[in-house]
């Protein structure tokens, strides 16, 4: 068995035409998910990071084992209204209309390591303004990392035209 085995692709969700990957099955799969979290960890370590920024939601997911793995910080940046206490924020722009996300004020010092953890990398766009958010704030991001990465969407272009690394377990093309 691989980890692409532990994924399900689900044709037609959230809208007609799009397969969405199900990382539900991996987590639901205790040896695989401690295979996934192990490759996560190969790749990540030699990063050095001094924080991992998970994104909402399943970023969450992947960034909170591997940060108690790497004896480092969990940070998380969400959708805006979702924190206490002082948050900064960071717009950008959708297809239609616009997002904003947010991180706690302090979470990240001027100066840390970060790298920055998503289920999956489709075109790039919410890890880049997550990129930005944390530069905002003073952070250096040394580098960004999945589980599955669509490779058609190009997202790891994008990234990498921001200096961003991308690091993934699983790539679909
Ligand atoms: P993007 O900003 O285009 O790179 O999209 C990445 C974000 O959208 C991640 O937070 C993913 O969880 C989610 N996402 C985008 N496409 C898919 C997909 N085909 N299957 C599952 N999640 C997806």
């Amino acid at each position: 068995m691989t980890l692409k085995d532990h994924i399900r692709p689900v044709p037609d969700f959230p809208k007609p035409g799009i397969l969405f990957y199900d990382i539900s099955t991996l987590l639901a799969h205790a040896a695989a998910w401690k295979e996934a979290v192990r490759q996560l960890h190969a790749a990540v370590a030699p990063l050095k990071p001094d924080v991992l920024v998970g994104i909402e939601s399943r970023g969450f997911l992947v960034a909170a084992p591997l940060a108690l793995e790497l004896g480092v910080g969990f940070v998380m940046v969400r959708k805006k209204g979702k924190l206490p206490g002082d948050t900064i924020r960071h717009s950008y722009a959708l297809e239609y209309g616009e997002d904003t996300i947010e991180i706690q004020d302090g979470a990240v010092q001027p100066g840390q390591r970060v790298v920055v953890l998503d289920d999956l990398l489709a075109t790039g766009g919410t890890m880049a303004a997550a990129v930005e958010l944390i530069r905002k704030v003073g952070g250096t991001v040394a580098g960004s990392a999945y589980l599955i990465e669509l490779s058609f969407l190009k997202g790891r272009e994008r990234l990498a035209a921001l200096g961003v690394p991308s690091h993934s377990l699983m790539v679909y093309d």
